[in-house]
């Protein structure tokens, strides 16, 4: 006889994965290397030492190692908050009448309120083994920031915020959270870094962005002795810390008997999606087992379903390394969205090269359906969903009402990202029916890949 599936799928504390899975290992097909932004040659550990941890380099090099060991200094912090709970949302698959099971991997019980302290506190327990004494970092939304606050606080670093202005402006408990936990913030632009006053003598009144709060958090790491820079998504090592998601669904699945076949998650710059898609990834990689991924992005910033795939900038400043990913240009400047996590231009490379080579699907959605779908879901299973993460939720939602279609009894996983308490404001316009859902343009898209280098390499 089958056992009902609990609603919550336990881990025990010893049942956490002590090593990371590097998806990259078992891809025929690698990313395309990181090339330098001066040579455009790839780029050695050298030339990354200066702004990035010795460890994270090796990890973000590194296409052939399957498995990378967890620090045990480093699984003592994860074990305070992790296993993430895993739930199977009974109420949810009621209320849609689907013959679909739905589990969602829940990343928002730590106070961060996000999956970005899985990658935080790796990254900073390394500046920490490596005798760094202090860090930077930018944050949009806030949600990094913080997670990068708490990490410092328990490692004992000291640790710069650049806070894009406008956010710091409309996030104020954002700032006094990530204040109230010991890091310095600074609203960018500032009079802190050339870079800041550069943008400011040009424009006094801005409100800053990401690519300029990038720009000054380097600025300092290069100049501050014993200081390295934190970036919380798009690169491979952060996808690499984050596949702890991944590795505990397997584990909690395979203790339940659970084979899911469809993988949802929401796609900012890759993290989370990469993290939780890793494990099963690599199983469809080596023939082992068939899934379907499926990313979802905003319509206001459609990396994966409207981008190209070419070698471009992190950064609007064009600075960083150039990736070969799906982008839609370092110049593309997306309209007004509620989730701030998922504003990025471009798509983390090794999703990108997944995508292209035909792993994974992925869809856009607008705002007020992403909202729709998070009011839907927190109704019926009590949890406030952070935009960001509504997104997996509505594509979760179409998948479980097609299963009511056609009686297909799918297994239907997403990746429930964060929860949505800093972000009552986006709450506010979605009633006040304010919320915009402004689909860009082939012309507006136009301009922004108009700021796609030109490398000879490019597709
Ligand atoms: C930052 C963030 C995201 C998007 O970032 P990824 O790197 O794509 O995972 C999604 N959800 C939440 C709650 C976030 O804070």
């Amino acid at each position: 006889m089958m056992t009902k599936i609990p609603a919550r799928l336990h881990l025990a504390e010893n049942e956490i994965p002590k090593t990371w899975y590097n998806v990259r290992a078992d891809m025929k097909q690698k990313p395309e290397p990181l090339l330098h932004p001066g040579t455009r040659k790839p780029c050695t550990p050298d030339d990354l030492a200066p702004v990035f941890c010795k460890s994270c380099i090796e990890q973000e090099l590194d296409d052939n190692t399957r498995e990378i060991p967890i620090p045990e200094g480093l699984q003592e912090f994860y074990r305070a908050y992790r296993p993430a709970p895993l739930i199977r949302a009974y109420f949810l698959e009621k209320s849609l009448d689907t013959p679909a099971e739905i589990y969602y991997k829940f990343e928002g019980t730590n106070t961060s309120g996000s999956h970005k302290l899985n990658s935080a506190a790796a990254q900073t327990y390394y500046a920490k083994a490596e005798g760094m004494t202090s860090l930077t970092t930018e944050t949009g939304a806030g949600q990094w920031g913080t997670a990068m606050a708490m990490a410092c606080a328990f490692y004992g670093i000291d640790l710069t915020v650049y806070m894009v202005k406008v956010s710091s402006q409309q996030k104020p408990y954002r700032k006094v959270l990530i204040e109230t936990y010991g890091a310095k913030l600074i609203p960018s632009p500032s009079d802190t870094t050339e870079a800041g006053r550069k943008i400011l003598a040009a424009n006094p009144n801005t409100g800053g962005s990401l690519g300029c709060a990038i720009s000054e958090a380097i600025e300092v790491a290069l100049k501050t002795p014993n200081c390295r820079y934190v970036l919380g998504s798009v690169l491979n090592h952060v996808l690499l810390h984050q596949s702890i998601i991944g590795q505990e669904v397997k584990t909690a699945f395979h203790k339940y008997g659970v084979k899911p076949d469809v993988i949802i998650g929401c796609a900012g710059g890759g993290s989370n999606l990469g993290g939780l898609i890793a494990p099963f990834m690599g199983e469809k990689l080596r023939g082992e087992a068939d899934y379907r991924f499926i990313a979802v992005e905003p319509a206001s910033c459609p990396s994966f379903t409207r981008g190209r795939f070419a070698y471009d900038f992190g950064d609007t400043a064009t600075t960083t390394p150039l990736m070969k990913m799906m982008t839609l240009g370092n110049g593309f400047m997306p309209a007004p969205n509620h989730a701030g996590g998922l504003r990025y231009h471009g798509m983390n490379s090794t999703l990108s090269q997944l995508y292209k080579d035909g792993y994974i699907e992925a869809r856009s959605e607008v705002q007020t359906d992403v909202f729709d779908a998070a009011i839907r879901f927190m109704k019926v299973e009590g949890i406030l969903p952070a935009p960001e993460s509504s997104h997996a939720i509505k594509a979760a939602i179409d998948e479980a009402l097609e299963c009511k279609k056609s009686g297909e009894k799918k297994v239907i996983l997403f990746g429930l990202t964060g929860t949505g308490y800093f972000d009552m404001s986006a709450y506010e316009s979605y009633h006040a029916k304010t919320m915009s859902d402004y689909i860009p343009t082939d012309e507006d898209l136009a301009k922004g890949f108009a700021t796609i280098p030109e490398i000879p390499l490019n597709d």
